[in-house]
């Protein structure tokens, strides 16, 4: 039986991470947060604040969110696994941080695992003997989506508030479990 998995990931899908960005230094666009000389990285004000904070805990969670986890649940005979990317620079406090804001806000269907992975296209495919399958990812960043793509995984591009859980739907559909 074909036992793909679906990988969820949170900022962006999940967590209102970006939101709360820009929530917290009052700009309408949180890109105007990023340091135009070192494009991975946000500003050093931004970081001197974010980086060893609370931030990460305390995201407020999507209201599509539940919705989103009961759907994918519905969908998959596996269950779902958290694929997220830690603050580069600040990678180990990112993580508890993550790992606090996931037993604050997904305890009724709480994911199998979370990994904290820089390369989400690492996890496109599964060994099963000689047979690859190809594994879901819902992701918010098109690059993310890409490269899981073009690795032989599936991948469903979903920023949360801008696309609609019926748009997802249809795409699950699509994917035999
Ligand atoms: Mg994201």
């Amino acid at each position: 039986m074909c036992k793909r998995e679906i990988y969820v990931d949170m900022d962006g899908v999940l967590a209102d991470f970006f939101g709360c960005l820009s929530r917290q230094y009052s700009v309408p666009n949180w890109k105007t947060l990023i340091d135009p000389k070192d494009k991975p990285q946000f500003k050093k004000h931004v970081t001197d604040d974010v980086y060893g904070s609370d931030f990460f805990s305390n995201i407020k969670k999507f209201n599509d969110a539940d919705n989103l986890i009961k759907m994918v649940s519905k969908y998959s005979k596996n269950g779902y696994t958290l694929l997220t990317t830690p603050l580069p620079g600040d990678e180990k406090h990112t993580q508890k941080q993550k790992i606090i804001w996931v037993k604050k806000h997904l305890i009724d269907l709480p994911p199998k695992e979370i990994i904290f992975e820089n390369k989400k296209e690492n996890w496109a495919i599964k060994k099963d003997g000689d047979k690859e399958i190809a594994n879901v990812l819902i992701d918010d960043h098109n690059v993310n989506c890409e490269n899981f793509q073009n690795k032989g995984g599936i991948s469903i591009r979903y920023q949360s508030g801008i696309d609609t859980l019926e748009y997802v739907e249809n795409k699950l559909k699509q994917i035999n479990f």
